[in-house]
């Protein structure tokens, strides 16, 4: 059998080298494989006549039949336009040309029929339909063939007329000649028990639909075949670590652990807090090494989990640490810590690239020697010279800021693999998280500590600032902190920095009664952490910073986080921003400030911040206003989510579907040998050979 992956397009009858050259450059297009899975983006109904009675606002492409009663010139200079008055006997639609007006006249007759096939816009209480596809009624047969599907193109394929119409064609040619047909990626188990139709048959059908119904079978038939080998790859990487990874068992909940927890701690633990460490506990104590991330709306206590964890850990005469994204993090779970620990007798230590030379000398060997419990830090923990005598747990907070490889390293020095506890606040919509982190299980904290009062959030435009600054005085004479942020955005740092910069000074002049501080990052980290200091005491009443806050920062009594050219934020970073605030027991605000011309798109973002104050249903809404590929971690995850035709935000059930079937053949036949399953361990083989399998280091 011919391998469609391996011959190349030029030879494809019509194609051709420099067309060759265009399907390749601008999409995708090198092999007879790529072509077939060029998959149309929309398909059209050309299967019925719609009457010009029948048009109402808010339809897609249609077609009618009839004639032209007169053409016209219209408009002046931009709005110059051609106006084809058209009629089918029901009533009067105008075709309208901006471009060619010339042609027009010359290529269509007054009274002859023709099929016109367009999109209606509303314009006024008409319709019009701009630049028509227009064929004579003769042609009848060849125009009108039920479903017609439309395929990507860009205006360099359709300057060298490789427009939709030409791509089916190359489709047409190329499925006729592949008589040999198409090999079939599943096995016949799973054809029949899914009922899923042939790859050969869904190819057929995507490009070519004999009906609605067989285009569905099609779709869903393909985007099945996508999601599960994702996940099979997935499942396969996890069921090898847990079977060929050794864990540390932690038999022993012992005296730190039920100290602190009835001595100590000053406050119950949520349900979901407790179930989480039920969670934890069970993996710690099952001889399996633990990979868990765990999910937690920020400001639901995902800190006190980590604590408790790390306490077991020293219970059973081990080493935690524990890795923050920034210093500012690090140095603040390094007082968290010391605060909930002071009157145990635990050794915490804080490692970090500011740790002067002398203290590091002393630190390390504790580390080394074990006398050293516990330690947090940043990347400074993964570096060469830090050696630990016996780390059991290794807990990385706001994961998304590591690379993988980084993670990795915290235990490629050590004899055994820790367990591990990825922590994050980046609600990750189910979907994707059983894609990209599919191999991890997972807890969540869904549940918010008591006494919490919602934020309210509010929506403003920047030309009202006088009600604003109005508001932000009385909650600090209420002695309350206020947060003002601005973007970072690249490629425009340049700019952003002097806007922040304006805006400080601006404040300094507005609020001369109360002291007003700055972090970004561009200051020295020593600098920084002096600003960030004046606001965690208390001395200055207003921080003023670009996202370097975005992760983490506790400050319980600032109620009011101001955020500036909200528009140019993505809806996952204005969550976590929010976050910042309603940390403590009084009503807290935000304040999305934007300008007054925004887009649809983001109208819609900021409406769904002022609605919603639940973060996974935001990460919901971010993915399906965006779509996954430019959700934050999807670049890095290393897996490459290149999908053709599945859809992370719509397709969630074939996805479950999916890994349960996958999860049925691991669990019978895990190395993919029996029966005809070596089919699909060659086609994992295929897909995903040239990807380096971090999963199982991470
Ligand atoms: P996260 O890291 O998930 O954003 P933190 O661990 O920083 O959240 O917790 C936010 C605040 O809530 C902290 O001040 C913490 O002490 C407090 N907190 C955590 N758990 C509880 C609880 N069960 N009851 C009351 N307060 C809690
Ligand atoms: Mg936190």
């Amino acid at each position: 059998m011919l391998d469609l992956d391996k011959r190349s397009i030029i030879y494809l009858p019509g194609v051709g080298p420099k067309k060759a050259e265009i399907l390749r450059k601008e999409a995708n297009i090198a092999s007879y494989e790529d072509l077939l899975y060029y998959f149309p983006y929309k398909y059209i109904d050309r299967s019925r006549f719609y009457k010009v009675s029948e048009i109402q606002g808010n339809m897609p492409y249609i077609q009618i039949k009839g004639r032209f009663l007169s053409f016209e010139t219209l408009g002046e200079g931009r709005t110059r336009r051609m106006v084809g008055r058209f009629t089918d006997g029901t009533g009067i639609i105008d075709l309208v040309w901006f471009k060619g007006l010339a042609y027009v006249k010359d290529k269509y007759s007054i009274g002859k029929e023709y099929i016109v096939f367009g999109k209606p816009n509303e314009f006024g209480h008409t319709y019009n339909i701009p630049h028509p596809d227009i064929d004579p009624l003769e042609n009848q047969e060849q125009v009108t063939g039920g479903l017609v599907p439309f395929y990507p193109t860009t205006e360099k394929m359709k300057k060298s007329f490789l427009n939709s119409r030409a791509i089916q064609n190359y489709q047409y040619t190329l499925l006729n000649s592949l008589n040999w047909g198409i090999q079939e990626t599943l096995t016949p188990e799973i054809l029949h028990k899914t009922g899923m139709i042939s790859l050969k048959e869904a190819i057929r059908q995507i490009h070519f639909p004999e009906s609605v119904d067989k285009l569905r079978k099609a779709q869903l038939r393909l985007k099945f075949d996508e999601l599960f080998y994702i996940q099979l790859n997935i499942l396969r990487s996890a069921a090898f670590r847990k079977t060929k990874l050794k864990g540390l068992v932690f038999p022993t909940v012992g005296d730190f652990f039920n100290t602190f927890y009835k001595d100590y701690l000053p406050f119950e633990l949520t349900n979901a807090q407790k179930r989480v460490m039920k969670e934890i506990r069970k993996d710690m104590g099952s001889g399996r090494q633990m990979n868990r991330l765990l999910q937690g709306d920020v400001g639901s206590g995902k800190t006190l989990v980590a604590l408790l964890s790390m306490l077991l850990a020293v219970d059973n005469k081990f080493q935690a640490c524990m890795m923050a994204p920034t210093e500012i993090l690090a140095n603040q779970h390094y007082a968290t810590l010391m605060n909930f620990l002071q009157d145990m007798d635990v050794k915490v230590a804080l490692l970090t690239g500011s740790t002067k030379k002398k203290e590091r000398n002393e630190l390390l060997p504790a580390i080394a020697s074990g006398e050293i419990n516990i330690v947090v830090g940043t990347h400074a923990l993964i570096e060469e010279t830090v050696i630990f005598h016996s780390l059991g747990l290794a807990i990385i907070d706001e994961q998304h800021r590591f690379g993988v490889e980084q993670r990795s390293r915290l235990w490629m020095k050590n004899q055994y693999v820790p367990h591990v506890l990825v922590m994050t606040a980046t609600p990750i919509p189910r979907t994707l998280a059983m894609t990209l982190y599919g191999d991890l299980d997972v807890s969540v904290i869904d549940e918010l500590p008591p006494g919490r009062k919602p934020i309210q959030t509010m929506h403003r435009y920047d030309n009202r600032k006088a009600e604003l600054y109005d508001f932000l005085r009385k909650e600090i004479n209420a002695g309350r902190q206020v947060y003002v942020v601005y973007p970072l955005i690249e490629g425009s740092e340049k700019v952003d920095y002097k806007n922040l910069e304006e805006g400080f000074e601006l404040f300094k002049e507005i609020f001369p009664e109360y002291k007003v501080c700055m972090v970004h990052g561009k200051m020295k980290a020593a600098d920084k952490d002096a600003e960030m200091q004046k606001f965690i005491s208390g001395e200055a009443q207003i921080l003023m910073a670009t996202t370097v806050i975005e992760v983490g920062v506790n400050v319980p009594n600032a109620t009011v986080m101001v955020i500036e050219s909200a528009e140019r934020f993505g809806l996952s970073q204005l969550h976590q921003l929010r976050g910042r605030v309603g940390r403590g027991g009084e009503q807290s605000y935000c304040v999305l400030v934007s300008s007054y011309k925004l887009s649809n798109d983001t109208r819609k973002r900021l409406e769904i911040m002022v609605n919603s104050n639940d973060g996974f249903e935001i990460a919901e809404a971010d993915l399906r206003l965006r779509g996954h590929g430019d959700l934050e971690g999807t670049q890095q995850s290393g897996i490459g989510l290149d999908l053709k035709i599945a859809s992370l935000s719509s397709d969630g059930q074939i996805l479950q579907f999916a890994r349960t079937i996958g999860q049925e053949i691991l669990d019978r036949d895990p190395d993919l040998i029996t029966g005809m399953n070596p089919i699909l361990k060659e086609r994992l083989a295929r897909l995903f050979s040239r990807k380096i399998n971090w999963r199982l280091i991470s």
